[in-house]
């Protein structure tokens, strides 16, 4: 059900409703700065379901499984920022720019999204305002306050990736994304491909864009930060212990490749 209320744009988000940004660990010592645009899968009380079954809802069209589990215990691993958005894709896409088609998903891989359908050019500004803005106006506040304070920030954008699209079964564990930056994807790269059991994705199953993707190229690239997405398989971390198994593997890896950035001398602020 689609509550009417869902075309009134003042009020999106009332007082019950929680605030778009969660945040862990916010005074953290590390220069890895976690962002996870599809963390949560929470919808504002006025939108009711979006016209959808409570099936779909905890479908991967609505949030990336897993990540929430993995971006908490990544975050406590490395003493790292987490900053994550509480509300589900299907409100707004917060790693789409709002300009593109696929912002507020009329359909998302084969579901069509009733509460998405013939929304006015105002009810879609609401919620880029409400929920889109605010989160990527935190991401940018923390990285020049760090900035200012001297701390270096490599900017991990973390998601998960559903195992089977469209019909077609995804053979890589995990993968990274990214564009421009030449120094963080490849060292995750090599340490990921260090472990044997895995199926390493260079670039897939996606490849970040400036029309597909928004928190890498403008947090990450238009501020010459270091950054790398991640995409893991979501069978993988479908429970606490896979979830676990994961925050400890990629903790492992950004040590040693916190280690290497030094060696470098890249981490001065
Ligand atoms: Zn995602």
């Amino acid at each position: 059900m689609v509550l009417d209320g869902a075309s009134d744009t003042s009020l999106l988000l009332g007082e019950a409703d929680a605030s778009p940004v969660l945040e862990e660990n916010t005074a953290g010592r590390s220069p890895f700065l976690l962002t996870s645009d599809h963390y949560g899968r929470v919808l504002p009380r006025v939108l009711g379901d979006l016209g959808l079954p409570e099936s779909e809802l905890k479908r991967h069209i609505a949030w990336d499984i897993g990540i929430a589990g993995v971006a908490d215990a990544l975050s406590q691993h490395l003493d790292a920022h987490l900053i994550a958005q509480r509300y589900s894709r299907l409100v707004i896409d917060c790693n789409r720019p709002p300009q593109s088609p696929n912002s507020i998903p009329r359909i998302s891989e084969t579901t069509i999204i009733p509460g998405n359908e013939g929304l006015t050019r105002e009810a879609a500004e609401a919620r880029r305002r409400q929920v889109f803005d605010p989160y990527h106006r935190r991401i940018a506040e923390v990285i020049e306050g760090r900035s200012r304070e001297g701390i270096p920030t490599v900017l991990v954008s973390l998601h998960s990736f559903t195992p089977v699209y469209a019909g077609i079964a995804r053979p890589w564990h995990v993968g990274t994304l990214y564009q421009r930056d030449t120094h963080l994807p490849p060292l995750l790269l090599k340490g990921l491909r260090a472990q044997a059991d895995l199926v390493v994705g260079d670039n897939e199953p996606y490849a970040v864009s400036d029309e597909t993707d928004y928190t890498i190229p403008v947090h990450g690239e238009a501020r010459g930060l270091m950054n790398t997405g991640i995409e893991i398989r979501q069978d993988l971390i479908a429970d606490d212990s896979g979830e676990r198994e994961w925050a400890d593997r990629l903790a492992n890896i950004f040590g040693e490749i916190e280690t290497e950035l030094r060696g470098r001398g890249m981490l001065a602020a």
